[in-house]
Order: C-alpha cells, then structure tokens, then sequence
C-alpha cells in the first residue's frame, strides 16, 4: 500500500465543499487514515510549499492558505496513489483544468483551487512527516 498527502484548502472549507472532495476519493476505493482541520501558519506553510518560496505567487498562496481552517489528511491505496489523485484533482488553474476533475468541476481561481496533492512518492512522504510526524 501506498499512501499520499492532501489538503482541503480553506476555500475548501469556506465554500462547504470538503465532504464532496472526501467522498470522491472515498468512493473512489482509496482509505482516510489521518484527517485534521488545522489553520496552518506561514512557518509550517513555508516548509510545504518549499520549491515556491520567494517566486511571485508564493506570499498570495500563503496568505490564503492560512486565512482559515483547512482539512490536512493522508490518503492510502495501491501503488500509484499519488499519481491517481493528482488525476482526480486536474491542472493546477480550474479554468483549464479538465470536466470531471475537482478543480475542473468546482473552481475557477487559480490560486484558490481548492486541494494540494502530493506531486510524488518522495513529496508524499516528506509531506506526511511535516504535517502527520506520528505516521
Ligand atoms: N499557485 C498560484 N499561482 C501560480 C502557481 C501556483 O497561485 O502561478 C498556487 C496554487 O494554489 C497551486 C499552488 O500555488 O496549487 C502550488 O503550485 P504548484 O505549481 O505546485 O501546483 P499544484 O502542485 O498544486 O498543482
Ligand atoms: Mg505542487
């Protein structure tokens, strides 16, 4: 088994939308096995999202990523699990981002597009050991 990283962003949980990401991997057959609201500060943030400290975007994504709760969780399924919720979630901008994706049914903002997703095993594991340390 393999397990991955997600984040419910806090438009997520502002716009009541975390139940409907949840049951699409749930249906889908992959396992919650951690899950936590937490609002989460810039140093935990800054650590996340490491590769994008300092780019133009980074101090936008990090005010909104901390301006409210978010749901934090570990997902578990087969080999490939990572790579099959980044499928599920669709391109990085809603606007291009396929039908039947969650970013591509629920969102149009590019910043706020409602859900992180290990990009990797080893993103997945780093991840998980940031915001699940006892995993
Ligand atoms: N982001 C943004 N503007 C950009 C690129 C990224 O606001 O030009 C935000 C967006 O919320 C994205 C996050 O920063 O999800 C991380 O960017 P990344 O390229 O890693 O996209 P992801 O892996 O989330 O698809
Ligand atoms: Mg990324």
């Amino acid at each position: 088994m393999e397990r991955t990283f997600i984040i419910c962003k806090p438009d997520s949980v502002e716009r009541g939308l975390v139940g409907q990401i949840l049951s699409r991997f749930e249906t889908k057959g992959f396992v919650i096995v951690a899950a936590e609201l937490r609002t989460l500060d810039a140093d935990t943030l800054g650590q996340h999202y490491e590769e994008h400290v300092g780019k133009g975007f980074y101090d936008d994504l990090v005010a909104f990523m901390s301006r409210g709760p978010a749901l934090v969780a570990v997902l578990e399924g087969p080999e490939g699990t990572w790579a099959t919720v980044r499928e599920m979630m669709g391109a990085t901008n809603p606007m291009l981002a396929a039908p039947g994706t969650i970013r591509g049914d629920l969102g149009t903002i590019f910043t706020e597009n409602l859900i992180h997703g290990s990009d990797s095993a080893e993103s997945a594991a780093r991840e998980i050991s940031i915001f699940f340390p006892d995993l």
